[in-house]
């Protein structure tokens, strides 16, 4: 039935009861006192009926009571709102129960934090991997639990945009690279991963390379060495000799720059990055590279703009070895009567470091793999320019061990400019 229907019965059935018992009362000479007593029984009426919901609206999970007209069809009412929402309710239950379960299940640790790093729940994986107990450390704060300097900082900075690896536990030890992500009301969602087996393989790797680079170096330097002697005597040489000994001479020292600047980027790969920060004045490093590079390329216009006097914090051998591969580099990739800019200035809270040439430029499908080492745009090019394919690799190592990234702008044709770009 429509509300309006029931409204209009429950009026009907007041007035009728009003005026029979009005009339009564008229024909015992008591009107006033029928009325009184009609009103008095209908408000108590009512009154029963508030309390019949108060008493039923207190137990859960009871069905509602009986009643006629517009009671009864309040009671269903407030009926149905409750089961709705306790549908509801186990819906949302569910799918809460869900999350949980599959946050649980995952091999990655995961912890959820409240705004002030309060632990809400944590999975098993956590427990095994930050030393975390679930669930006798609800209520404790993260950073009281995680005692790693690193992860204090990290956490507290609240600047997430990369991931944190820390080393952490005390029997075992395990390499974890930590992800944070915020959600909700300023909460935060903790992923701790396992990577000491990639990592081993990674310095396996590293060692690799640095060792064989390391064991070439001295056969190669007697190879040169006597590649040079006998070249220094060529007269002395049936002339059929002198040019292959010329281009195995030229491979020697190929070869050789090879090795060095793969030693020197398995070095930087295996320094530790946390101590090794002095101050540079960066002015004066600049200095230092165009001095040696007008000692090299003598003809080569470089123009130095120092904009600004701030110093950063880093290692003056990396930061001279990546702005010196950028600044050859420029001079490789550019006709000799062009000019090479080299610019240190401040922008907002960051600090660029650019070389800026007006060479033959990069298409913009080479620039994401422009790092990776021997990756080359044009591989003839780069040989006959003597480059080792390593340089930008070198590169963005420093970069990332001075928390800076290389940013590259280039246009085909009218040139490249590499910043690296410091927080
Ligand atoms: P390479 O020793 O071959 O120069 P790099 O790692 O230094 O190796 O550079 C990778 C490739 O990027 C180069 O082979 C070249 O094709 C391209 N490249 C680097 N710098 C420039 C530049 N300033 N202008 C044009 N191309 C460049």
């Amino acid at each position: 039935m429509r509300a309006s229907s029931i409204w209009l019965a429950e009026l009907r059935r007041v007035v009728l009861i009003v005026l029979v018992f009005f009339s009564v009362a008229w024909v015992l000479g008591q009107p006033l006192l029928g009325l009184l007593l009609v009103a008095s029984g209908l408000l108590l009426r009512w009154l029963y009926q508030l309390w019949r919901i108060q008493e039923w609206l207190s137990q859960p999970e009871t069905e509602p009571p009986e009643a006629q007209g517009i009671w009864g069809d309040i009671f269903d009412r407030i009926y149905h709102l409750r089961r709705k929402e306790k549908e509801a309710r186990q819906q949302l239950q569910s799918t809460v129960d869900y999350l949980r379960d599959s946050f649980a299940s995952m091999r990655d640790g995961t912890v959820m934090v409240d705004s002030k790093g309060v632990i809400q729940w944590s999975n098993e994986a956590a427990d095994v991997l930050l030393g975390l107990r679930y669930p006798e450390d609800r209520g404790q704060a993260i950073l009281n639990l995680v005692r790693v300097p690193e992860f204090h900082q990290y956490f507290l900075a609240a600047d997430y945009s990369q991931s944190l690896q820390i080393v952490i536990g005390a029997e075992i030890e395990r390499n974890l690279q930590v992800d944070v992500t915020r959600f909700g009301d300023g909460d935060r969602l903790i992923f701790a991963r396992d990577i000491t087996e990639v990592t081993r393989m990674e310095n396996m790797r590293r060692d690799f390379v640095g060792n064989v680079s390391h064991e070439l170096r001295t056969p190669l330097t007697v190879i040169s060495g006597y590649l040079e002697t006998i070249l220094d005597n060529s007269e002395a040489l049936d002339t059929r000799y002198i040019k292959p000994l010329q281009q195995m001479s030229q491979q020697s020292a190929r070869m050789e720059s090879l090795l060095k600047d793969l030693l020197w980027l398995s070095r930087i790969e295996s320094v530790s990055h946390v101590e090794q920060h002095e101050l540079i004045d960066i002015r004066v490093l600049l200095e230092e590279i165009c001095d040696e590079l007008s000692n090299s390329h003598p003809n080569r216009a470089i123009d130095l703009r120092v904009d600004s006097e701030d110093r950063i914090r880093g290692n003056y051998r990396e930061l001279h070895s990546a702005v010196s591969n950028l600044m050859i580099n420029a001079i490789k990739y550019s006709a000799d009567d062009s000019r090479v800019a080299l610019r240190w200035h401040r922008e907002g809270s960051e600090h660029h470091l650019s070389v800026q040439d007006q060479g033959e430029g990069i298409a913009a499908v080479h620039l994401p793999r422009l790092t990776e080492r021997f990756y080359r745009v044009d591989d003839s090019r780069s040989s006959a320019t003597g480059g080792t394919g390593l340089g930008l690799a070198i590169v963005k190592h420093v970069a990332v061990a001075h928390n800076a990234h290389l940013l590259i702008d280039s246009v085909p044709g009218v040139g490249s400019r590499f910043s690296l770009v410091f927080k």
